[in-house]
């Protein structure tokens, strides 16, 4: 074990954990501070495996946690990204109704999207879409112009190296395996060794659940893994989506449903589902984790969330399956394209807190344990917010962490 204490330990080398330590290491330069990452390098799960939007604010309900600091969190994204010579582009996008009955749930996200603090939101009818997107399709459009691509893996190699280049540690190959708490002191077990530390914070993503349970919390949720895949757009037909097109989410899940993203590469993606995946790090169909689908399985929640949302979940499958079951999704929105069109792209797996009453935790959360903070839930947008998800925690925890 080290002789001298960490001030601050925080396991997990995410965009969250990183734009943790990239916060505490700025407003407290003489704290000792050690971030552990089990993969060899950051960013190797959700923050290395998303789809890079830069989101604007418009889902999410007006004074949630997901609404300020996605908004306030776009900006510091937009200005860290500049500050940094980090490849983005605020290139808008249009979420298209394709149904009527869609309508009233695109005039409520206006109305978020308003009361969130957006400004040129408006609705388009079909011929200035197609002015937009020349090949999307739909009954009516609301038109995002402040959302904007970069590259998350991108973004995080950056906030590591700033974390060193402030005083801090960034050690990888470092998995926690146990952690003992005593009134003076908090002992992280890892692969690389025990380290004493004062305060600690859980920001371990997919398994954030079980280092709260290491750490004699009881979390209250359980994490359930739900990946989404991807197909690309074949080069050649890569012109078919000029930015971001986007259909009108179901108000019932977290996820938006599958899309069209022109990366900052120029890459045109088509994704991500949503389905049920068999192991917490599973980014293919065959990827099975006995202890992670038992940690599901065992779980009462779990059985209540499949009883409300079988079908869902079945027609979640079913495309995943079926190229041409996804493809007929996608062609609602963009009539033109076809099964050859598009081949087999990356997956990423999403951490989903799962309550006991079967409910899916919509709000990142944020739960104090003396000196323990666990970041339970930080789904999309937090990689937009990351920067404003480390001010926060900063703000409302450094006294009680002992870091002020
Ligand atoms: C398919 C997909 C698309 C998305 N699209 C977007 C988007 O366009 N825009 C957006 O803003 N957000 C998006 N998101 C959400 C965003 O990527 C996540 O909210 C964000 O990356 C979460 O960051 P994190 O640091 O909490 O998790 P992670 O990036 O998963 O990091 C957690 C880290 O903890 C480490 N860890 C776990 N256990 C241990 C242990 N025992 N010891 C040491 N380390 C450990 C893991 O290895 C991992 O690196 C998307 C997510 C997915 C999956």
């Amino acid at each position: 074990m080290t002789d001298s204490p960490y001030n601050v330990i925080i396991i997990g080398g995410g965009v969250v954990g990183l734009g943790v330590a990239l916060e505490i290491t700025r407003r407290f330069p003489r704290r000792r501070l050690l971030l552990i990452e089990k993969e060899d390098r950051v960013a190797r799960h959700q923050s290395g495996h998303n789809s890079g939007v830069i989101h604007s604010g418009v889902y999410y309900k007006p004074g949630s946690l997901k609404a300020r600091l996605c908004v306030s969190g776009a900006a510091a994204m937009i200005e860290f990204c500049r500050q940094h010579g980090i490849p983005h582009n605020i290139c808008g996008k249009v979420i298209v109704a394709t149904q009527e009955d869609e309508l009233p749930r695109l005039e409520e996200l206006r109305k978020r999207g308003e009361a969130n603090g957006l400004t040129g939101l408006r609705m388009i009818g079909p011929e200035e879409l197609r002015e937009i997107e020349p090949h999307a399709a739909g009954v009516r459009s609301l038109v995002v112009p402040s959302t904007g691509v970069t590259d998350y893996a991108v973004v995080c190699a950056k906030y590591a190296e700033l974390i060193s280049g402030n005083g801090g540690t960034v050690l990888t190959s470092a998995a926690a395996t146990g952690i003992k708490r005593s009134a003076s002191e908090i002992i992280v077990e890892t692969t690389r060794g025990a380290f004493s530390t004062t305060a600690l914070i859980n920001c371990a993503g997919l398994h954030s659940d079980r280092i709260a349970r290491m750490a004699g919390d009881d979390p209250g949720i359980v994490i359930v893994p739900f990946r989404g895949e991807y197909y690309d757009l074949v080069p050649e037909r890569a012109s078919l989506v000029r930015a971001l097109i986007y259909p009108v989410p179901d108000p019932r899940f977290p996820f938006l449903g599958v899309h069209f993203t022109r990366r900052i590469t120029g890459k045109v993606d088509a994704g991500p589902n949503a389905v049920l995946a068999l192991a917490r790090e599973g980014y293919r169909h065959t990827d099975i984790n006995l202890r992670d689908l038992g940690s599901s399985l065992a779980f009462a929640g779990f059985w209540r969330m499949a009883r409300q949302h079988w079908r869902n979940g079945l027609g979640e499958w079913h495309r995943s399956l079926s190229k041409s079951a996804f493809v007929r999704a996608l062609q609602r929105l963009l009539p033109e394209v076809g099964e050859d069109d598009l081949v087999p792209g990356g997956s990423g797996v999403r951490a989903q807190a799962l309550k006991p009453d079967g409910a899916l935790v919509d709000d990142f959360q944020f739960v104090p344990s003396g000196k323990v903070l666990h970041v339970l839930n930080v789904p999309s947008p937090a990689a937009t917010a990351s920067l404003m998800i480390g001010k926060a925690i900063v703000d409302t925890a450094a006294a009680n962490l002992g870091l002020a």
